[in-house]
């Protein structure tokens, strides 16, 4: 592929992602799937899934594990109910997202990616100890499949998602960088966190949002809004990528399933903003 081929977040039957239908239409050549429920995971359903692509030119560049039970209703809720953090879960979701790496060998794709949750702050704590271990335990699964795993950003600052990497002691452990995450979680500032991270860069987001009020920032979401009106800053972040080296894909993701007709408008408008900044900066 090309330097920073634009991409496009999809889903087959869950998660927030459009269809593969508007990345066709988009004539977007990647996309990232968010992995579907347990009876499409499936080799028909792999290789259905992949006759689309072939017909679109499209290529499959990362899978998102996500499970029942989590909900991103509030910062409170998502610290309770998302990823592998949640103790009471845990060892079927590992199960799972075992399954799902497999499911993703099938698509041919080498890169599995999770929002592993709120990583814990104490670093000798149980809780921490055992993430480790269970994290440790996907990753010698992935690595089998010949994948690697890339945690999504946002739930942790910078400095405490390098610990828990640099604490996991695996080589096939990166990331997939969110801008606005960074931001609608309040943990810091997103391009000051991708200088600190940039070495572990392998996927990115390109989404956009702005900070929740003063004091606020952590305990309330900011607001995920179109790609280039919010607080990210696109043209600082490309550049910011640029002098990292990064030339993957710029996977567009715009979080607003329930209203299907401008998600659509609004990632065709994000299509144009990166081919543009492409131009300029790439
Ligand atoms: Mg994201």
């Amino acid at each position: 592929m090309s330097k920073w081929p634009i991409g496009v977040f999809t889903s087959i039957d869950a998660g927030l992602g459009v269809h593969l239908g508007v990345a066709a239409e988009l004539n977007v050549p990647s996309v990232q799937i968010h992995a579907p429920h347990k009876d499409t995971r499936s080799p028909e359903a792999a290789a259905e899934f992949l006759g689309k692509c072939a017909d679109a030119g499209i290529t499959v560049t990362a899978v998102f594990g996500g499970f029942e039970g989590e909900s991103y209703a509030d910062i409170p809720t998502t610290v309770r109910t998302v990823g592998l953090v949640p103790e009471e879960t845990r060892a079927a979701r590992i199960q799972e997202m075992k399954e799902i790496s497999d499911f993703t060998a099938l698509l041919g794709c080498d890169t599995v990616a999770l929002h592993i949750g709120f990583v814990p702050e104490d670093r000798s704590g149980e809780s921490y100890r055992g993430l480790i271990d269970g994290t440790r335990d996907l990753l010698d699964h992935v690595a089998a499949n010949g994948q690697q795993l890339n945690l999504e950003t946002g739930q942790e600052s910078a400095e405490h998602l390098l610990d828990f990497i640099g604490d996991v002691q695996r080589d096939n452990l990166f990331i997939n960088f969110d801008p606005a995450n960074m931001i609608l979680y309040g943990t810091g500032d997103p391009i000051d966190a991708l200088k600190k991270v940039g070495h572990l860069v392998r996927s990115i987001h390109c989404k956009d949002a702005t900070w929740a009020a003063e004091g606020l920032r952590g305990t309330e979401w900011g607001a995920e809004v179109p790609l280039g009106e919010g607080d990210v800053g696109m043209e600082t972040y490309l550049r910011t990528l640029d002098e990292l080296g990064y030339a993957g894909p710029l996977t567009i993701e715009r979080e607003i399933a329930h209203d299907p007709e401008k998600q659509k408008s609004d990632i065709g408008q994000a299509v144009r903003l990166l081919e543009s900044l492409r131009e300029s900066i790439g």
